[in-house]
């Protein structure tokens, strides 16, 4: 694990326009001190508590399968708990993130309309709440107005475990909502968007259904539909919330940053395969429109490898690939 260089915060070609918000009070160990990173990442107690967190819940989720087996989880509940977390997940990363909130493709109305959908059955809030809060997490990143940053309280142990926490999922308690009319005007101008926002009660009620309704029909029974609830419903949801909740806190918190962003946003390969390619995390912040963010050699990004099938299809265009020339651009400026 590695800080970044304490280079000084440099221009980003590709990021929304500048902040209206001046620079936030320095206060000591404020996210705002950009510029000094002294200390903070040596402290053990919430490196051991972010791992403990983010880790403890799956292990005692994969230890619950084996009692399970046989006759609380099936074959088919395996299934379908993997076909709903990619279906989802892909809706997630693909559309409401590097599409919608991004714009690293262009998309026939067919594709844009799908992926509104799938995202939207990922249970993560309806599309304009998401992508008004992820511009203005790029637009604030780690700063004051950043919705979900773990360095919102500082940098001693204790405000980095309560950071942690609100970067997360506590910052989903928030009962104030970006300002939709700044963050997303152009989903408000799309009446197949406004659609698909008020829809997503309904897509959530669809996402929660689908499998109870699939499980109990192939195994003609109740009790097929209850754990292919209990699965691919229940736990398929909480697996993709942490998931992608993960990528705002670890993410913001411990790995590599050979990219250099003006944030505090990582890399972590661990969870590569997971997040769908999206905790290249630190890549991304360092140019957000590109459609890949996993750019290295062997880091895997299965949303950019599902962008390049569209791409091969005809179903989206414009895409906008990481070059060398811009890659270069960005390892220089990392050097810097
Ligand atoms: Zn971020
Ligand atoms: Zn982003």
């Amino acid at each position: 694990m590695t800080s970044g260089p304490a280079s000084p915060p440099a221009e980003l070609p590709a990021e929304p326009p500048a902040s209206p918000v001046t620079e936030p009070p320095a206060t000591d160990g404020s996210a705002s001190k950009q510029g000094d990173l002294s200390d903070h990442e040596r402290h053990i107690a919430p490196h051991v508590m972010v791992y403990l967190f983010a880790f403890v819940p799956f292990v005692a989720l994969f230890a619950a399968v084996p009692l399970a087996w046989g006759w609380g989880l099936s074959w088919l509940d395996v299934g379908l708990t993997a076909g709903f977390y990619v279906l989802t997940m892909l809706g997630v990363t693909v559309g409401f993130h590097r599409y919608f909130t991004h714009g690293a493709f262009r998309a026939r109305r067919g594709l844009r309309i799908a992926l509104g959908v799938a995202g939207s059955m990922a249970v993560q809030g309806p599309i304009r709440h998401w992508v008004a809060d992820h511009r203005r997490h790029h637009l604030f990143a780690d700063k004051e107005g950043d919705p979900h940053s773990p360095w919102a309280f500082g940098t001693s142990p204790a405000a980095l475990v309560r950071g942690f926490w609100h970067a997360h999922m506590g910052w989903i308690f928030d009962r104030s909502l970006t300002n939709q009319q700044r963050f997303t005007p152009d989903l408000l101008a799309d009446p197949d968007m406004r659609f698909v926002h008020r829809a997503f009660t309904w897509l959530t009620v669809l996402s929660l259904a689908a499998p109870p309704v699939i499980g109990g029909l192939v195994t003609w029974s109740w009790w097929g539909a209850v754990t292919a609830f209990f699965w691919a419903s229940l736990v398929r949801v909480g697996l993709t919330h942490h998931v992608a909740w993960s990528t705002n806190s670890i993410c913001h918190l411990v790995g590599e940053r050979p990219w250099g962003a003006r944030d505090r946003s990582t890399n972590v390969w661990l969870l590569a395969i997971p997040s769908m390619g999206e905790s290249w995390h630190n890549l991304h912040h360092a140019d957000p429109t590109s459609a890949r963010h996993g750019v290295g050699r062997g880091q895997l990004d299965i949303s950019a490898r599902t962008i390049w099938l569209f791409e091969k299809l005809g179903w989206v265009s414009h895409v906008k690939w990481p070059t060398e020339r811009r890659l270069g651009r960005l390892a220089a400026r990392a050097a810097a």
